[in-house]
């Protein structure tokens, strides 16, 4: 099929939920992508930050294959080695004693609001269930992710929410502080948030909120289906604020695209979950699990965090400089290689502008340029994305 053929039809039978940009994608290679036309397009967008080891990675394309040729799915009523093996590696390398598998960032967050209230149920009174998110948060699509998610657009035609959710705004311990209340069971928010425009807070944000939460004897759950797997420079970003959560949750980069999703927490509070409590057919699902493996190891071997900080520093500076070339670059902000430009202008034009030259970045929030490349993307790589940027804005 050409591309006109591929767009029509998908117009005609998928429902209408995404505004898509006019071109159909067939093939992947590290930091490029090819359309059907067979023009390349250097991908800073990469699923959203998912393809972090870059399109057809060899040892994920590898595990993947490997496993498909042994077993691709049994019900979690059974055992299997890469459920095991993954769930193993994800406890060595992060704060958390338990994880729960599903299948997308929303399902990891309902698994977590799931575990909130049980935990709370049980060990603190059946009268703690309230959760503060963040104004501009981003936590996922079902109801209860929607509730959470701290942006009315969001949750505009799907009223009655869940119960139980007040938010504040992000980076303003005061205003948490103050929405603590008698009912309050947890605090979830992402590190950074993505989404919402690549919102860094201050770096003792983070600490403070971990203290507040120890003393009041409630949850701390971070959201980093985003920031995790490396994206920031550090395996999880809830690290470079020397903090411990009580639960996190991931899924974007852990599959490197092959769907999956994880929810981790202590021993104390993951033993609020019983047989029966919480499950998923899919999740842990055997292929998932052999591509996670992959791309943990291959993260932690191959010195992708140290690549990651020195990349997006680099890229920071050029950003930067580009920011004095150009006056609607109001400002550059970032961490590891989750960077953003926020403009004086709508950033649709420019997004379009650069899709044209063969170069694909994503937009938030309307006026926010978002980068969230393959973490081996090349210097190299981010010159071609700044001479195309710099060209673009140019005629602004
Ligand atoms: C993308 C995202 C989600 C939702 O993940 P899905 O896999 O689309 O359900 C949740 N939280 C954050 C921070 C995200 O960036």
């Amino acid at each position: 099929m050409n591309e006109k053929e591929i767009m029509d039809l998908a117009n005609e039978n998928i429902m209408n939920t995404y505004k898509r940009f006019p071109i159909a994608l067939v093939r992947g290679s590290g930091s490029k992508v090819w359309d059907v036309e067979g023009k390349e397009y250097l991908d800073f967008v990469a699923g959203i930050a998912v393809c972090s080891l870059g399109h057809s990675h060899g040892r994920v394309i590898a595990a993947i294959k490997d496993q498909v040729d042994r077993l691709t799915h049994v019900s979690n009523l059974y055992y299997t080695e890469p459920q095991a093996r993954l769930a193993k590696l994800l406890v060595d390398n992060s704060f958390a004693d338990k994880v729960f598998f599903c299948n997308s960032g929303a399902e990891a967050n309902e698994a977590a609001i799931k575990l909130a209230r049980k935990y709370a149920h049980e060990n603190l009174g059946e009268d703690k269930f309230e959760l503060i998110t963040m104004k501009d948060s981003f936590h996922g699509r079902t109801m209860a992710t929607i509730t959470a998610t701290g942006q009315e657009k969001f949750q505009f035609g799907f009223t009655p929410l869940l119960d139980g959710f007040t938010y504040v705004p992000f980076n303003d311990v005061n205003a948490l502080e103050a929405a603590i209340t008698q009912k309050t069971c947890g605090i979830m928010l992402e590190p950074i948030q993505g989404e919402g425009g690549v919102n860094i807070p201050g770096d003792q944000y983070l600490t403070q909120v971990r203290k507040m939460c120890d003393r009041h004897n409630i949850l701390l759950i971070v959201d980093e289906v985003q920031t995790g797997i490396g994206r920031t420079g550090k395996l999880f970003a809830y690290e470079h604020s020397n903090i411990k959560p009580d639960i996190m949750t991931l899924a974007k980069a852990l599959g490197n695209g092959f769907p999956v999703g994880a929810m981790l927490a202590t021993n104390k509070i993951a033993a609020a979950f019983g047989p029966g409590n919480h499950a998923s057919t899919f999740g842990g699902n055997p292929l998932a699990m052999a591509a996670s493996v992959a791309v943990l190891e291959t993260i932690l071997q191959e010195g992708l965090l140290e690549s990651c900080r020195k990349t997006g520093e680099y890229f920071l500076a050029q950003l930067k400089k580009l920011q004095t070339k150009h006056t609607i670059i109001r400002e550059v902000r970032g961490k590891g290689l989750m960077l953003a430009c926020g403009l004086t202008i709508e950033g649709g034009d420019i997004v379009n502008a650069c899709l044209k030259k063969g170069v694909l970045i994503n937009c938030t929030g309307g006026k926010t340029l978002r980068f969230v490349p393959p973490l081996i993307i090349s210097e190299q790589d981010v010159d071609q994305l700044i001479n195309t940027l710099d060209e673009v804005m140019e005629s602004k």
